[in-house]
């Protein structure tokens, strides 16, 4: 031990505070354990600081901004709409600071204690916690590694100056004039819409044959039209190669679609996935299992291989989304206090507030004929909705797809306005064992967007009412 090294004794000892640990320390506190959380960065995590919450006020101010350009039809004309970017960072980081600060005050709130510095374990009790030139220990009964991800780097394209992570791409204060995107997933596309929205040429590069693979293709295809209208160039089938760094900006090379491509642009953002931050703990020193990709492995409470460590959000396996981290947290707290939860996911959903938004939770057509499920479908378009026509926003469907037999919800996609909503009442019914007719029953308020689930339940039943059979 260094000479001056205090060791401070806790029952649960939380470290990161994304929405995984914050959330699990809220909860063991709340179960009546005393709990600190280590942090070697802003509280919140990557979800609050540059990840959900930055991008969605990005998204929205680029939406708003878009809107003002397309009203026309509904009588509507506005003249000089002119965006002004550092306001629209100023703003952003303004919601940035109230929700960050909404976590220390729930944390001062349940007495849990934040120690700010990087977390390295010495055994399976037992961390060091290095701050500046402090070195502390604190000794557990348990631990919640909730130390999430960060972005992949591509050799071929270093971040610096002109490649940028989806960190630097939301904190630019000048909109760029051109941008090239690697990687067609959630964060490139939500990002390459906000820019391309706010007037930058953006082109997209994806690997596979559409971009946001996972999603069934007729999903991508809807967002796909409303990029290319905004001026996006899409690749698919595209394989970014290098680039070379000029005056003013960059040239990427590409092979795209088997052909040398060469796209000039200000900036490059590489959004190609990311890695789990478990490789500068120490837990492969204290024997903790692990995967070749980095993955801590866990049962369903979260235990890892060492039975007082537990581990959730993006550094085990799964969906790494803001919201699974957080159910983690829950259950992980909950198991350490002696409950019986356990994780339960059939009903994650996962969203992408591109345009129209997409969403889908359960299981999809494809997923369901794997699984040898005899099931049905219903699928309703916004356009025979009231309510999506009045919005200006008729574009999309809700699908829901049922056990055939029972007419049990088994999942749902959603595309179109205010899918990210919508998809809610649809995770509820499969985690309650809803069917179709609980839903076809349920009343829903009219003229509203989430009539589209309940008559996707009616036509999945052969009897809709706004559109024929
Ligand atoms: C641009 C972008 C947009 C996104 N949008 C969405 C979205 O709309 N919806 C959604 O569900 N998800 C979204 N995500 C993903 C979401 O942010 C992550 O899934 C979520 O933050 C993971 O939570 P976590 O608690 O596991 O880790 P994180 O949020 O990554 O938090 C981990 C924390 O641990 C700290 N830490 C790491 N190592 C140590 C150490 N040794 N000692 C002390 N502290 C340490 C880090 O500083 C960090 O604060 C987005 C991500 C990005 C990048």
């Amino acid at each position: 031990m260094v000479v001056g090294e205090f060791t401070t004794e806790v029952d649960v000892l939380v470290i990161g505070a994304g929405p995984g640990g914050y959330v699990a320390a809220i909860r063991a506190a709340q179960l009546g354990k005393t709990v600190a959380v280590v942090e070697k960065a802003e509280l919140g995590g990557v979800c609050l600081n540059v990840g959900c919450i930055p991008s969605k006020a990005m998204i929205h101010a680029a939406h708003t901004y878009e809107h003002t350009q397309h009203t026309e039809s509904m009588g509507i004309t506005m003249e000089n709409v002119k965006v002004d970017f550092a306001k629209v960072q100023e703003w952003k980081s303004g919601i940035v600071k109230q929700l960050t600060g909404g976590v220390g005050s729930l944390f001062k709130g349940n007495k849990i204690q934040v120690i700010p510095g990087e977390a390295l374990f010495v055994s399976e009790n037992e961390v060091r916690v290095f701050h500046g030139y402090d070195v502390n220990r604190y000794r557990f009964q348990h631990c919640i590694i909730a130390t999430g991800s960060r972005p992949i780097e591509l050799p071929a394209f270093p971040f610096g100056k002109r490649v940028m992570s989806s960190t630097e791409a939301l904190s630019l204060t000048e909109l760029p004039k051109s941008l090239v995107v690697i990687g067609g997933g959630y964060i490139g596309i939500e990002l390459g819409t906000v820019f391309a929205k706010f007037g930058t040429k953006v082109t997209i590069l994806e690997g596979s044959d559409q971009i946001l693979p996972g999603f069934e293709p007729d999903m991508p295809r809807l967002v796909e039209r409303k990029l290319k209208k905004l001026d996006v160039t899409i690749h698919t089938k595209a394989l970014a190669q290098g680039m070379e760094e000029t005056e003013n900006g960059v040239i990427v090379t590409a092979e795209v679609k088997g052909e040398q491509q060469k796209i000039e642009a200000e900036y490059v953002l590489v959004t190609v996935g990311r890695r789990p931050n478990t490789d500068e703990l120490g837990i492969r020193d204290i024997g903790m299992n692990v995967t070749d990709r980095g993955l801590i492995v866990v049962d369903k409470q979260g235990r890892t291989s060492i039975p007082n460590v537990y581990a959730i959000g993006d550094i085990v396996a799964g969906p790494a989304l803001a919201h699974k981290a957080s159910y983690e947290g829950k259950v992980a707290a909950e198991a350490i206090a002696g409950h019986s939860a356990e994780v339960d996911y059939k009903a994650i959903p996962a969203v992408v507030f591109c345009d129209p938004e997409i969403a889908s939770v359960g299981i999809n057509e494809k997923e369901a004929k794997e699984k040898g499920i005899d099931y049905i479908v219903g699928r309703f378009p916004f356009a025979a909705n009231g309510r999506a026509l009045s919005v200006n926003a008729g574009e999309g469907y809700v699908k829901l797809i049922a056990e055939k037999e029972t007419n049990l919800v088994l999942g749902a996609q959603i595309v179109g306005p205010e899918a990210s909503n919508i998809i809610a009442e649809i995770g509820l019914a499969i985690e309650m064992g809803a069917t179709l007719e609980d839903i076809e029953l349920t009343i829903h308020a009219h003229p509203t967007l989430g009539e589209v689930t309940m008559e996707a339940a009616e036509l999945a039943l052969g009897r809709p009412i706004h559109v024929m059979k």
